[in-house]
């Protein structure tokens, strides 16, 4: 076959170069980005002690708190994700973006503290969903909901209260 004929032959073929468009998907389980909602975050530090080249860091002010992510040291393990008990983290369906520098890496995220509506401690309130999902508690019950969001001192204080009562009244009614 000569030349002419090969050339002839790929030019009447369409063409093979890829575009971004038909790039292919990423999959379904793929560990891109680390997603951190500090709005679900309580700085429980369960994150912390499961990232083994110590990626995230938390400290704990008077007033809020800071949440900070090393993407240089992340080794995308998972296990940050699998431990936090109110999925305050997850993996984005990307990659985590290309940055400029060493310091563009990490992220910091402030936690702002709140005041117990009973007592008036610092504290950061469980989210409702993770209310929820530890108590089975539904999200109508809101009465209930109110307790959890208390400070964890009032929360034992209710309960122990609760418990007080109920014993008392199973003695009454011997
Ligand atoms: S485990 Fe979740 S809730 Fe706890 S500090 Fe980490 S991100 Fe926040
Ligand atoms: S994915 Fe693994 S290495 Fe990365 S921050 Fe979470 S626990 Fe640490």
């Amino acid at each position: 076959m000569n030349i002419l004929n090969i050339l002839f032959r790929n030019l009447t073929k369409p063409s093979r170069s890829q575009t971004p468009e038909n790039k292919v998907a990423f999959p379904r389980d793929f560990r891109g980005e680390l997603l951190h909602d500090p709005l679900q975050c309580t700085l429980c530090g369960s994150c912390v002690y499961v990232c083994s080249p110590a990626a995230i860091t938390i400290e704990r002010g008077e007033s809020r708190g800071t949440w900070a992510y090393d993407g240089g040291r992340c080794t995308f393990c998972g296990r940050c994700v699998e431990y936090c008990p109110t999925e305050a983290l997850s993996f984005a369906n990307h990659s985590a973006p290309i940055v400029a520098s060493r310091t563009s890496e990490i992220t910091h995220n402030e936690i702002e503290y709140q005041r117990c509506p009973r007592c008036g401690e610092m504290m950061i309130p469980l989210p409702v969903k993770t209310i929820q999902h530890l108590y089975h508690v539904e999200a109508d019950r809101q009465p209930t909901v109110k307790v959890y969001k208390l400070c964890e001192r009032c929360r034992n204080r209710i309960h122990s209260q609760a418990l007080k009562s109920s014993i008392s009244g199973t003695k009454n009614e011997r």
